[in-house]
C-alpha cells in the first residue's frame, strides 16, 4: 500500500499554489457548487479568494449537505489534559519547554477524578491529550488510564505524541477508539521553522501516525492543520487531501477534519497569517463540500457567538466547558493553559443552546457497540 507521504511528494507547495491561483476565478467556484462528487480543482476553487463572495451560497449548501449525510446530531466530547510536560518547542504552544510553566502530570488516580467530573457532566466521549514527554506519560500510563475509563465512556480518543503501529495497537486493546493528531502545517520548510527542537521535528513520523493508527485499528482519525501558521489556503488543501486519502485507504475507518485556530500563546508568539472569521467560514464551507462523509469538529478555541454561527455549517463534533492544564476541572491551580479557551458556557449552556438552533445534542451514540 502506498502512504499520504508519497501522495504529497506529487504536490510540492509551489504546486498547490499554482494550482490554487489559476482555480481562481468565479466561475470555477460557480461550477464546484452545482457538480456532486468534488474534484481536487474544484476543492481548489473554493479554497481560492473568488470563493469569499460565494460564502452564504457555500454555507447553505454545506449546511444541507451535512443534515443529508449526519441529520441533526451534535456530538459532544470534552478534552482531558493529563499532563503539561513537553520536550518541544513549538514556537506557537504554551507548554513549549522553553517556557516558564508549571509542570503537571496527573496519576491514573487524578486523572480518573477528572474523568469523573466529566461523566457528571453528562459527557461519554473523552479525549486525552497530553504533552510529548514519555519519560513523564510513558504509552503504559495511557494503556492503564484507557483500561480504567474505557467502561465509562462511549469513546476514548487520543491526542498525544505520534506513536509506533504497536503502541497505537496497545493502546485500541485497552480501549482506544479515536485519533486527534495535527500535521499542524504540510509544508515541511514552514514546518521545520516552528518545530526548531524536539523529537516533533520529524515530519515525516507525524505525518505517518493516521496510517499506523489505521493498520492497528483506530476507527476515528482526525487530522488538521493550525490555521494562522502558514498560509491558510495551501495547509487547507493538504488537510482535505489527507483527510479524503485515509478515508480512501482506510474503507473502514472515519476521518475527520478539525479547524483549530491560533491565538496569542505563552511566550508572545502572534500567529504569523491569521486566519479571519469569514476565513474560517471559507474553510469549514470548503472542507464539507469536498468532504461529505467527514466529521468537522470545532473546539472552545473560537468564542461562543461565532460557535453558534459556525454549528450550522456543517460541524458534526463540539467540544464544551473544556479546560486546558492538566486537573483543571477537579482544581483550580492557576496554571498555564496551552490555549484560552474562548467559548467559556457550560456544558449545559453549549447543550441549550444547540437545541435552539434545531440540533440534537448527544453524549452517547452507538458507534462504539457498532465497530
Ligand atoms: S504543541 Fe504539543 S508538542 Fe508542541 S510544545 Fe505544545 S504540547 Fe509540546
Amino acid at each position: 500500500m502506498t502512504s499520504f507521504s508519497q501522495e504529497l511528494r506529487q504536490w510540492p507547495v509551489d504546486r498547490v499554489r499554482h494550482f490554487i491561483r489559476s482555480m481562481n476565478r468565479p466561475e470555477l467556484v460557480a461550477r464546484a457548487l452545482t457538480g456532486g462528487n468534488l474534484t481536487t480543482g474544484d476543492f481548489a476553487a473554493l479554497l481560492s479568494p473568488a470563493a469569499a463572495t460565494h460564502l452564504e451560497t457555500m454555507a447553505r449548501r454545506a449546511a444541507l449537505l451535512t443534515r443529508r449525510r449526519f441529520g441533526r446530531i451534535m456530538q459532544m466530547y470534552a478534552p482531558l489534559y493529563v499532563s503539561n510536560h513537553c520536550v518541544n518547542s513549538c514556537l506557537y504552544c504554551g507548554f513549549n519547554c522553553r517556557n516558564r510553566v508549571e509542570r503537571t502530570k496527573l496519576t491514573v488516580a487524578e486523572a480518573e477524578a477528572e474523568a469523573a467530573v466529566l461523566a457528571r457532566q453528562g459527557f461519554r466521549h473523552l479525549l486525552l491529550v497530553s504533552g510529548e514527554d514519555r519519560r513523564a506519560v510513558p504509552v503504559d500510563y495511557f494503556v492503564r488510564l484507557v483500561r480504567k475509563l474505557q467502561a465509562k465512556f462511549a469513546s476514548v480518543a487520543i491526542e498525544l505524541y505520534p506513536l509506533e503501529e504497536a503502541e497505537y495497537r496497545a493502546l485500541v486493546e485497552a480501549g482506544v477508539d479515536s485519533l486527534t493528531l495535527y500535521q499542524e502545517t504540510y509544508q515541511e520548510e514552514e514546518y521545520e521553522k516552528f518545530h526548531p527542537a524536539g523529537p516533533k521535528r520529524d515530519f515525516s513520523q507525524r505525518l505517518g501516525s493516521a496510517e499506523r493508527a489505521a493498520r492497528a485499528g483506530i476507527t476515528f482519525l482526525g487530522v488538521g492543520a493550525l490555521l494562522g501558521l502558514a498560509d491558510w489556503r495551501i495547509d487547507s488543501f493538504y488537510t482535505g487531501l489527507h483527510a479524503r486519502w485515509l478515508t480512501r485507504h482506510y474503507w473502514r475507518q472515519q476521518a475527520s477534519v478539525s479547524f483549530p485556530r491560533l491565538r496569542q500563546a505563552t511566550g508572545g508568539f502572534a500567529p504569523p497569517q491569521p486566519v479571519s472569521d469569514a476565513e474560517l467560514v471559507q474553510i469549514i464551507c470548503a472542507q464539507r463540500l469536498f468532504l461529505p462523509d467527514a466529521g468537522l469538529v470545532l473546539s472552545t478555541r473560537e468564542p461562543s457567538g461565532l460557535r453558534d454561527r459556525l454549528v450550522a455549517l456543517g460541524i458534526t463534533r463540539i467540544s464544551a466547558g473544556s479546560k486546558t492544564t492538566p486537573g483543571g476541572y477537579s482544581r483550580d491551580h492557576g496554571g498555564e493553559p496551552q490555549f484560552a479557551v474562548q467559548d467559556q458556557r457550560s456544558p449545559a449552556e453549549v447543550r441549550q443552546a444547540l437545541r435552539r438552533q434545531g440540533f440534537d445534542p448527544v453524549d452517547k451514540d452507538w458507534d462504539a457497540a457498532y465497530h
